[in-house]
């Protein structure tokens, strides 16, 4: 939403709730001068590891360029990093994999809401991965369903998920068989 209102105590609201959901592993403000946008993070999602380039309206090479992402996000003043944890059976559980990523995507999505209901009015959610909202992309023969329920992707900013973590207090590794999902929140 971007629509210029004060948004007072409502990102210290949302966070707070945030904080209680049991999904969420870890919520907490991070200072955006850590972040740094690189075409060479961008440039692995062209390897295709997640299987999502170039079949998802909020994945590359369609979400906007490095340059037009970094300058969406440079607008805002605050962040708010959040993560879950998902347990995997073994480090080839491709399916728990999938399932995390959704959840991160549950957990994104249960923010949305919680942003618009506290009435906070100018802000923008970066996901993880390739977007879950629907069960079927309709990328590229329609379009969007939900453009508001689509998260571009942290990495599709090129953005270093892993650095951004460290620089913020996060742990970016939670344990053996784990894989840790980041999303971020900004807003003014
Ligand atoms: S909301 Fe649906 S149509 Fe839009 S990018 Fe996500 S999966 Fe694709």
């Amino acid at each position: 939403m971007e629509d210029g209102r004060e948004t007072t105590g409502a990102g210290d609201r949302l966070l707070e709730e945030i904080r209680s959901w049991d999904q969420v592993n870890q919520a907490d403000p991070f200072d955006l001068s850590v972040l740094t946008f690189e075409e060479e993070i961008r440039a692995m999602c062209e390897q295709n590891t997640c299987g999502r380039y170039g079949k998802s309206w909020n994945c590359p090479p369609v979400c906007g360029t490095v340059e037009e992402l970094e300058a969406a996000c440079r607008r805002y003043s605050k962040g708010i990093l959040v993560n879950s944890v998902k347990q995997l059976e073994d480090s080839f559980d491709w399916q728990g994999m999938m399932d995390g990523g959704r959840a991160l995507c549950d957990i994104l999505l249960d923010i949305d809401d919680a942003a618009r209901r506290l009435g906070l009015a100018d802000y923008r959610i970066l996901g993880s991965g390739g977007c879950n909202s629907c069960e079927d992309c309709s990328y590229p023969d329609h379009p969007c369903r939900h453009p508001d329920k689509q998260f571009t992707p942290i990495e599709a900013c090129g953005i270093n998920v892993m650095q951004t973590a460290l620089d913020s207090g996060f742990k970016y590794n939670n344990g053996q068989n784990t894989v840790t999902y980041f999303g971020m929140l900004l807003y003014n």
